[in-house]
């Protein structure tokens, strides 16, 4: 098991609803050393890639985005959820759903922070659907930037957000994959990883 694995099966909580709570350490209190360790990380799976800006979701995203963007050494841009109709033109705009709270959202990025000239690294802490990943993809590609790849703390592998995007052809790293979790014993099961 790799030091996040760990950690989620020391703290983190199977919930109902194919839920894996890690607000003890991760999205809501934030363990900073393991954050800067997840930037290491990210910084290694990626060290062959020219980034020029991380790129990721309010609220949670930022957290987990921000020490990878300090690695790099380059901005980090984060969508933001709204509710404001009169955004178009100076904004990209893509329709998220959201997996925990069951609705949709606007999430725009300033078009003064996203360009063709950008290469970027999409982080979010959750992969479940896709849905996130792929509002951030629409982004991107309206700002005609290159996708370098994709970086998620915590796969859910048995929802078909990895697959769909792994289909896309992006190259997508997750530091733990869960293919399994069993909501009566707290059990949870890894993918095994290279
Ligand atoms: P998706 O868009 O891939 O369906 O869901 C990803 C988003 O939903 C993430 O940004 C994350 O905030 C939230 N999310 C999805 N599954 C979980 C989960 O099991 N636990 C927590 N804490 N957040 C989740």
């Amino acid at each position: 098991m790799n030091f996040l694995e760990e950690r989620i099966v020391k703290d983190g909580i199977v919930k109902p609803g194919n839920v894996l709570k890690v607000d003890s350490f991760l999205n809501h209190q934030m363990d900073v050393a393991l954050l800067d360790e997840i930037g290491r990380e990210f910084k290694r799976r990626f060290a062959d890639k020219k980034i020029t800006k991380v790129l990721t979701i309010e609220a949670s995203g930022i957290a987990i985005a921000y020490p990878v963007a300090r690695e790099f050494g380059v901005p980090l841009v984060f969508a933001k959820k709204s509710k404001s109709i009169n955004i178009e033109g100076e904004m990209y705009v893509a329709e998220v759903e959201s997996f925990t709270h069951k609705n949709k959202n606007k999430v725009i990025v300033s078009k003064r922070f996203l360009g063709p000239d950008d290469h970027l690294l999409i982080i979010d802490d959750f992969l479940a659907n896709g849905c996130a990943l792929q509002g951030l993809i629409t982004i991107a590609e309206s700002a005609g930037a290159t996708v370098e790849g994709l970086g998620i703390a915590i796969e859910k592998g048995f929802q078909i957000g990895g697959r769909v995007i792994r289909n896309f052809g992006y190259r997508l790293e997750s530091l733990a994959i869960v293919d399994a979790m069993d909501v009566e014993t707290g059990e949870i099961t890894f993918r095994a990883q290279d």
